[in-house]
């Protein structure tokens, strides 16, 4: 059986104009984090309050990792995870707030959309690295524990209970508060331009150092050299989620890490999504909505949010709202 993993990360890239000619100064910096690469890119009136700005940026985000990581013993998901079935846990306000997004996007796609995707996440891993794929027995096994609706959220308390044992919250398609919140961090420290990368997340705050939009490049689903388009963006979020981005082969299927609740299987039909909006914690979610419903209904709820969109189906066509250009 022929077989094989690729990851991708670059799925959006960025290009950087780093002229020393102005008075400000652009630094880029780059590093792992949550499995994931993080690029801060930061305009300043000097190369040392870049640096420090990128430090302080770098620093928010692994606070988030430690708090959100699903790979960590500690982490405020793991504890709320493991207490699953028992009891409520104390969590941090921004726990409770990722999670009220999370909740009102996964009630406005029925549930297409679903925080507590944990369990088949988990199970769809599991196989796929023993070469295998999850039996019907085992996806209908896990299926019941994905719904949203069994978290209890306490605000006043700040706590967080999943009701029924075996449930997981998988925060992964939320990484956009995450970047939302790197973003108000650089504006509290009066840093107005800056990009901010969280892989396929992208927040471009104000201009580059030579006064015009950031220029983001969002990537050809399938060849790889190709742009789809470049965008220019300016106090934007950005984000892609892509079937080409983690996925593993099995029996000639592509199997990647989008998975539609209802089947309990990766989703199909959509095989790119990107959209720009104004807030990560929301339009995040949003692109996962149409993966799973579809490029028809999946436009329609994005453009309830006013996002502009890319829709890539596995035809190779392509929609997208009046706001994009796309290159032929
Ligand atoms: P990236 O990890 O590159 O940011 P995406 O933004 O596409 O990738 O998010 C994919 C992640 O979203 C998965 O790894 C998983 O954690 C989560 N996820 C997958 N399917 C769903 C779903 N139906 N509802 C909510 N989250 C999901
Ligand atoms: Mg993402």
């Amino acid at each position: 059986m022929h077989q094989y993993y690729r990851y991708i990360a670059p799925i959006l890239c960025f290009l950087v104009f780093t002229s020393g000619c102005s008075r400000t100064r652009t630094v880029q910096k780059t590093e792992t984090i949550m499995g994931t690469q993080v690029s801060i890119t930061v305009a300043a009136a000097s190369h040392e309050e870049a640096e420090a700005a990128i430090e302080a940026g770098m620093t928010e985000v692994r606070r988030f990792d430690a708090m959100m990581s699903l790979y960590k013993d500690t982490s405020e998901i793991t504890k709320v995870n493991l207490a699953a079935g028992k009891g409520p846990v104390r969590v941090s306000p921004e726990m409770i707030e990722v999670v009220e997004h999370a909740a009102k996007i996964s009630e406005l796609s029925g549930g297409a959309f679903d925080v507590t995707i944990g369990p088949l996440v988990v199970l769809w891993q599991m196989r796929l690295k023993e070469g295998k794929v999850p039996s019907d027995g085992e996806i209908a096994g896990v299926r019941p524990l994905v719904n949203y609706r069994n978290i209890i959220m306490d605000k006043k308390a700040s706590t967080l209970f999943l009701k029924k044992k075996g449930m997981i919250m998988d925060l992964g398609g939320m990484k956009g508060y995450i970047a939302d919140q790197v973003a108000d961090l650089m504006k509290r420290r009066g840093i107005d331009n800056a990009l901010i990368a969280l892989a396929g997340d992208i927040w471009a705050l104000g201009r580059r150092e030579d006064g015009k939009p950031w220029r983001i490049g969002v990537q050809h689903p399938r060849e790889k050299d190709k742009t789809l388009t470049v965008l220019e963006l300016s106090d934007k979020y950005v984000c892609t989620s892509g079937d080409y981005e983690r996925f593993v082969i099995r029996e000639k299927k592509r199997y990647h890490h989008i998975i539609d609740p209802r089947t309990g299987r990766p989703s199909t039909g959509v095989i790119s999504v990107t959209l720009v909006g104004k807030q990560g914690a929301v339009i995040d979610p949003l692109a996962k909505i149409p993966f799973i419903l579809g490029p028809e209904e999946g436009m329609k709820i994005v453009r309830k949010f006013g996002a502009e969109a890319i829709i890539v189906d596995d035809q190779g066509k392509t929609t997208s709202t009046e706001g994009i250009t796309i290159s032929r």
